[in-house]
């Protein structure tokens, strides 16, 4: 589904440069479930927006799906991202204005579906997530578990391929944190990819796969043998 290679990113402000990334190798198959480790600045999220297409790499090849993504017009990139990637962060970035519904909503009238067709499928993806009771409530009359459970149900309810999660239980306490990292074994089980940042061993145990990043570059990697949801 994903590979990367020799991506390198650098920031420019003003006098510094900075190499966020230097010379990353990365390929993600199908159904796996990868998580991203490191210190704070090591370039975790800057990999993770340029695998969500939000940000361009300096040097290097990506491919997704098959895609050179480097030789896609803006127009094509917003096509490939509409239907197969699905973001969740550790902010939630939910929109303070509209309620649970229509956030949970808002991908699917990007995608042009009739008004009937959106409403079911946000009633489904909202029962789902166990949220669907606050439906017309506002972000900032849910706690942070629900929150993140509303941008979940945002993430998947276009049926995306792909999840991108950066940090998605750093705000969260532990039963929380847990309930996320559930939902998201079980989306994997289900065959979605999910490639996810994070600083939490507790979180890391869930992926098959850890990847740590230091200073721009991938310096371990490795396999997790026990995989599965925890109770
Ligand atoms: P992490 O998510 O691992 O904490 P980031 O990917 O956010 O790290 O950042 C990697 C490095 O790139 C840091 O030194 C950060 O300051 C820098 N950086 C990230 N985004 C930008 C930006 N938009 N402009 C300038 N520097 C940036
Ligand atoms: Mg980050």
């Amino acid at each position: 589904m994903i590979t990367i290679q020799n991506l390198k990113k650098s920031f420019r402000t003003e006098e510094v440069e900075t190499l966020a990334l230097n010379g990353v190798n990365l390929s993600v198959e199908e159904g796996e479930f990868v998580a991203v480790m490191g210190p704070s600045g090591c370039g975790k999220s800057t990999l993770l927006n340029i695998i969500g297409m939000l940000d361009n790499p300096s040097e290097g090849s990506y491919n997704f799906a098959g895609h050179e993504v480097a030789g896609l017009k803006e127009s094509q990139r917003t096509q490939l991202r509409k239907g197969n990637l699905g973001f969740v962060f550790q902010s939630f970035n939910l929109i303070d204005e509209l309620t649970v519904f229509e956030n949970v909503e808002l991908p699917l009238i990007y995608l042009k579906m009739s008004k009937s067709e959106r409403r079911e499928k946000v009633k489904t993806v909202l029962e789902r997530m166990k949220i669907a009771h606050r439906e017309k409530h506002f972000p900032q009359q849910l706690s942070g578990g629900q929150q993140q459970r509303v941008a979940i149900s945002r993430a998947v309810v276009t049926n995306p391929k792909l999840i991108l999660a950066d940090e998605p239980t750093g705000n969260l306490d532990s039963k929380n944190g847990i309930e996320v990292m559930n939902l998201l074994t079980e989306l994997n089980q289900e065959g979605t990819t999910i490639v996810m940042v994070t600083h939490s061993d507790r979180d890391s145990h869930y992926a098959h796969r850890v990847i740590n990043l230091f200073d721009g570059q991938i310096v371990t990697e490795s396999q997790n043998r026990a995989v599965g949801a925890m109770v």
